[in-house]
């Protein structure tokens, strides 16, 4: 499908006067409108809570819009909960869901009234020197193996840090329920970015089985099943995007067929989605200051993989659209780069576009999730803005750009 970006040059050329490129901008109205539809494909779950992926875009505006929307928040960091915190979200909308978790973590969390799901059998013993348990726990089942839908293996547990294992499982609800732990919910994440309406509702059918079995094995009662997020985008304009109304009704099919008739038909639909919630709502604009010529064709921006490392780090594809050049033929061709001193600092490698010139801004698609976020300062290189396109159309800043300054704030101690 062709992606078309949700801004156009004029409104861009309009907020250059006031935020200079590059920017990270995020879309309000179909933040809204998916955050919606989300809601909708799990209606048939009375208890259904997404928690949103706080790692992927930690912006307390935009998750405020999300709060508005019903939207939790799931944390595994310290200023991850403090984010949570700010936007007042009571503790039944936090999950944290953690991994090597620090004791400041669990001791704020607990304060917070977050649901905590146990990422390891020893975490039980850790957390229990720390704060008392509370009536509802959860914990993180790791199944081993490889993770199959039909023929294709998505992804490899039994390589991953993550989770429990089977037996550890059970162990756990006992060691829980004998410390007075009343309720216990079940996580698993095992596949990221899935471009498949069947992820969820396989996850569904592993995790729904598995629930029975624990249930009948320890007694306890089991209120949530955490499918967590990996839930993906489309990023290339070939891919055909995920249906969440498909997802939500395959994963309700497998709900009626195990969860009900083992008498579990109480247990709610939790996820943690980040990328399926914000990826599609974002751009990085940004200016071109520069063409090479030499053994290729390159295109210099004034952003570079500080700002989106996806590229560099995963060989990831994101989308350019150049702006007011969208009905023009992509019949060059051109590597387009940042100004890292690190050859991988390409957002683009061969990539047809119509011709550039110097000036031309450019909207990289797909960034409001594990964009910004990921950003970091090598080569002294500072953050972006990020602004939110609010739905009357105005512009608002939400978090401004680094200065040098910032840059330099931690090295005050030096007294030079
Ligand atoms: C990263 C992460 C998510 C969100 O993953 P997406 O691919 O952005 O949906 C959810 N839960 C946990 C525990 C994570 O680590």
């Amino acid at each position: 499908m062709e992606k078309k970006p949700f801004i156009t040059l004029e409104q861009v050329k309009e907020i250059v006067k006031e935020y200079p490129t590059p920017f990270h901008i995020y879309d309000e109205k179909g933040i809204r409108e998916n955050a919606r539809r989300l809601k909708e494909a799990f209606s048939w779950n009375p208890g259904f809570r997404e928690y949103f992926a706080v790692k992927a875009t930690p912006n307390p505006y935009l998750m405020k819009i999300l709060k508005e929307e019903g939207i939790g928040a799931d944390c595994s960091s310290y200023t991850e909960l403090v984010l949570a915190d700010t936007i007042e979200l009571p503790g039944e909308n936090i999950m944290f869901s953690s991994n090597v978790t620090p004791a400041e973590d669990f001791q704020l969390a607990a304060q917070l009234d977050a649901i905590i799901n146990f990422d390891d059998i020893t975490h039980i013993d850790f957390y229990e020197k720390i704060a008392p348990f509370k009536e509802t726990m959860c914990c993180r089942f790791n199944p081993g193996g490889k993770f199959q839908i039909h023929n294709t293996i998505m992804d490899s547990p039994q390589d991953a840090k993550y989770g429990m294992t089977r037996p550890q499982m059970t162990e756990a609800f006992l060691k829980l329920k004998n410390k007075g732990v009343k309720h216990i919910g079940i996580h698993s994440f095992l596949a990221s970015n899935t471009v498949t309406n069947e992820y969820y509702p396989t996850l569904a059918r592993l995790l729904f089985q598995t629930a029975v079995e624990l249930r009948n094995e320890t007694g306890v009662h089991i209120p949530f099943i955490n499918l967590s997020g990996g839930v993906g985008v489309a990023y290339r304009p070939d891919q055909e995007a995920n249906d969440i109304f498909v997802i939500g009704e395959g994963v309700r099919k497998a709900y009626e067929e195990i969860l009900v008739p083992a008498g579990m038909g109480d247990v709610a639909i939790f996820t943690e989605l980040g990328r399926f919630m914000l990826a599609p709502y974002g751009h990085l604009i940004t200016q071109v200051i520069h063409k090479k010529h030499t053994y290729k064709e390159y295109i210099g921006l004034d952003a570079c993989a500080a700002n989106l490392m996806r590229p560099a780090m995963y060989g990831a594809y994101h989308h350019i659209t150049v702006l007011g050049k969208e009905g023009m033929p992509c019949d060059q061709m051109y590597d387009v780069t940042g100004g890292l001193c690190e050859n991988n600092d390409k957002f683009a490698i061969d990539r047809e576009l119509p011709v550039v010139e110097i000036g031309d801004y450019f909207c990289i698609h797909d960034t409001g999730a594990h964009g910004f976020s990921m950003g970091y300062n090598y080569n002294g290189k500072l953050r972006s803005a990020e602004l939110l396109l609010c739905e009357d159309g105005s512009v608002k800043l939400i978090r401004r750009a680094e200065t040098p300054k910032d840059y330099f704030a931690t090295l005050d101690f030096l007294g030079l």
